[in-house]
């Protein structure tokens, strides 16, 4: 990790410090713009549906013979989850 340089300010001093032109957020070293609430909730729901898609695939790849009838529901609500787990882990 590289040293960071920090800069000491009197409380009473007005600095000006730059902001982001897109949220308006303080720009510091790790800034990173809020995410709109809506902008979210499509990604989320995004994964949920390609997780739902998905996992009867990957239950279709396991059981050729589609004897396991009764995990397809549960294959989808897994990987719904999964699906929300993995965009919520790889975004974080
Ligand atoms: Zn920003």
């Amino acid at each position: 990790m590289a040293p960071r340089l920090y800069v000491i300010v009197a409380a009473t001093l007005p600095v000006c410090m730059a902001t982001c032109p897109r949220c308006h957020g303080h720009l510091t070293d790790n800034h990173r713009c809020r995410r709109r609430p809506g902008r979210v909730a499509a990604e989320i729901t995004l994964a949920a549906l390609a997780g739902g898609l998905v996992a009867p695939v990957f239950v279709a790849l396991f059981d050729p013979g589609n004897q396991l009838t009764h995990i397809d529901l549960a294959a989808v609500a897994v990987g719904i989850f999964v699906g929300i787990g993995l965009d919520r882990l790889l975004r974080a």
